[in-house]
């Protein structure tokens, strides 16, 4: 198969959606022939889809089934992996995005994307294990190290000579990363790390980029600084590879560093704002995953529907299965809607400088994760449910996908992480400007004109509801905190985060409903997924309003008894 010309809807995202009159010249250059640009685009495109469709996809099931090779100590990816690693590198895909100078190809993230999508729904342990391991640690050396730096470690990460990884999370520091306790010490001209780094994609490379606390004394997100460490045999120890359900095929590491060297990547006390770069990037780049995954399901439920019979005739001619099939293809049309968005407004505000489509991405980027994730476990549970008693058996694959998917929700950030920070955001945008709330908001994006009717029904029963928990907010910590002049407390918000998670829904529903009647307007073919898009938004709002407005359901007195009980205890 090939992962580009055989999926219609990648193609007319590629033809018809991406503006690359406003791209090209922003990522290329002003003197760059926008046709002849995105016809080699396509191009590249056609010819990766190809070899993805059918050398990728064609060993992932072998990835999965080999897992990680732990052999007499030392943890290795499978040789199907590492084909797939080498076959990606040789066509360039490590540093499609990244600059020539370092002998990237200087492509568009947009275009990036397209591709990373391809590689998710053939592998989705590949796509990890490549990004992780090399486009990442490239990408971040490349943004904050010294030309030396530069010189000496990114080219051979994008030949794919040398594996990277990227080091946060701790066994006691998981979504609370202000908890991190591996310190940096000087050390004459280098430095010293000790600690203990866990769930480390990729982690069995030859180097890793960690961050640890490099200010003696600092806490939570003050004092932390980024460090390369070469793993130059036993400078630090790949302790061991998680067992574990999906993305079988990456590793999966616990590091340990005593007294290892390292080298300053950055300054000193930026480290949570630099990292902050790689998990926005990382993920967007989930979400783009989560897509993978997702149309990988959809497509085999809707080939498996259309041949299984039951009843005389092909089960997607059933109605609940018919309504699961179309729910799906939405789902997926609606996250390469925002996915792309977010990717265009990644070349927008890098290489484009462009101050507002910071802000929209930033608006976008936890909800791409969130519809990436949760709307693609329903996805992939959908498929194995279609597939019936074949769905659970490992020879139709489907049940891969559904392992994969329940990945997406865990990491680069649960999707409670990516829920409290889309309602902070909103939260600030709200106190900031609460008209926003009166004049059909409730953010600039979304103010926007949608398809039909049913979007406007979205975005004013969500309006509604937020109105109604502000004003509770208001009444109870008065005017000053609805007109700006002071943040909530904790306690204030907790309403809020209750519901994060309802909101975000909402949120990421009503964007997914107006990205798509925003293409629909550029290509009428497109408008019955906008619809069925506005009308799923609809719904999704009047749900969660209702949840939203229906008190705490005694959470936060259970909350009170379990704290008495942790005081007495
Ligand atoms: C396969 C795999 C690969 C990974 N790769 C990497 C990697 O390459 N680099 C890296 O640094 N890390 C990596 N991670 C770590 C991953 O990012 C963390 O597992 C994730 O951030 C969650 O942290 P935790 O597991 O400690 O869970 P916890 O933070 O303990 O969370 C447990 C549960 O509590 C919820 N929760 C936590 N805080 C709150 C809150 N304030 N409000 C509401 N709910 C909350 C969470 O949503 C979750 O449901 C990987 C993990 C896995 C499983």
């Amino acid at each position: 198969m090939n992962y580009f010309l055989d999926n219609p809807d990648l193609v007319e995202t590629f033809d018809k959606i991406v503006d690359w009159d406003k791209l090209v010249p922003v990522t290329q250059g002003a003197k760059a022939d926008v046709k002849d640009t995105v016809a080699t685009w396509r191009e590249m495109l056609a010819v990766a889809g190809e070899y993805i469709g059918t050398e990728i996809a064609g060993r992932a099931k072998q990835v999965d089934e080999l897992g990680v090779i732990r052999d007499g100590g030392r943890i290795e990816t499978s040789e199907p992996m590492k084909e797939n690693l080498r076959g990606l590198a040789e066509l360039g895909f490590v540093g499609l995005s990244l600059p020539e100078s370092f002998e990237g190809s200087g492509l568009p993230q947009t275009v990036n994307s397209l591709g990373v999508e391809m590689i998710a729904r053939a592998c989705a342990a590949t796509m990890v294990e490549f990004g992780i391991g090399y486009t990442e640690p490239a990408a971040m050396i490349i943004r904050f190290g010294t030309d030396e730096q530069k010189r000496r470690w990114v080219p051979p990460v994008v030949r794919g000579e040398r594996k990277g990884a990227v080091a946060m999370t701790e066994p006691q520091a998981g979504s609370d990363v202000g908890n991190i306790a591996t310190t940096a010490t000087k050390d004459g001209d280098g430095w010293r790390l000790t600690g203990r780094k866990q769930f480390i994609s990729a982690g069995n490379g030859e180097f890793v980029i960690v961050l640890a606390r490099a200010a003696e004394g600092s806490k939570g997100l003050d004092g932390l600084a980024l460090f390369i460490v070469p793993r130059d045999g036993d400078n630090y120890i790949v302790e061991r590879a998680e067992h574990k359900f999906p993305i079988r095929g990456s590793t999966t590491c616990s590091l340990v560093f005593e007294g290892s060297r390292a080298e300053l990547l950055g300054e000193v006390g930026a480290g949570w704002r630099e990292i902050l770069t790689f998990m926005n990037e990382s993920r967007i780049a989930i979400g783009l995953q989560g897509l993978g995954v997702g149309e990988a399901a959809y497509a085999k439920a809707m080939r498996y529907a259309s041949e299984r019979k039951q009843n005389g005739r092909p089960i997607r001619e059933h109605p609940m299965i018919a309504e699961m099939l179309m729910d799906m293809e939405t789902t997926i049309a609606g996250l390469r809607a925002i996915a792309t968005e977010a990717s265009t407004l990644q070349d927008l505000s890098t290489r484009g400088k462009d101050e507002r489509a910071a802000r929209d991405l930033r608006e976008l980027t936890p909800l791409v994760k969130w519809y990436g994730s949760e709307e693609i476990v329903r996805v992939c549970r959908n498929t194995l449910q279609i597939y019936g008693g074949y769905g659970v058996v490992t020879e139709y694959d489907v049940e891969r996908h559904m392992r994969d998917a329940l990945i997406l929700p865990i990491y680069e950030g649960t999707s409670q992480i990516q829920s409290l920070m889309a309602v902070r955001d909103l939260m600030r945008t709200i106190l900031r400007s609460p008209g926003a709330l009166v004049r059909g908001g409730p953010t600039r994006l979304l103010a926007k004109a949608g398809i039909g009717g049913d979007y406007a029904v979205a975005r004013s029963t969500f309006v509604g509801a937020l109105r109604a928990m502000v004003a509770a907010l208001a009444r109870k910590g008065g005017l000053d905190l609805v007109r700006g002049k002071r943040q909530p407390t904790e306690d204030e918000m907790a309403p809020f985060l209750l519901h994060a998670e309802r909101i975000t829904e909402t949120l990421a529903h009503l964007h997914v409903a107006r990205a798509l009647g925003a293409q629909a307007a550029r290509v009428p073919s497109r408008k019955p997924l906008a619809e069925r898009a506005a009308r799923r938004a609809k719904l999704v709002a009047i749900r969660n309003a209702a949840a939203m407005g229906a008190g705490d359901g005694g959470v936060f007195a259970k909350i009170a008894e379990w704290q008495q009980e942790r005081a007495r205890s």
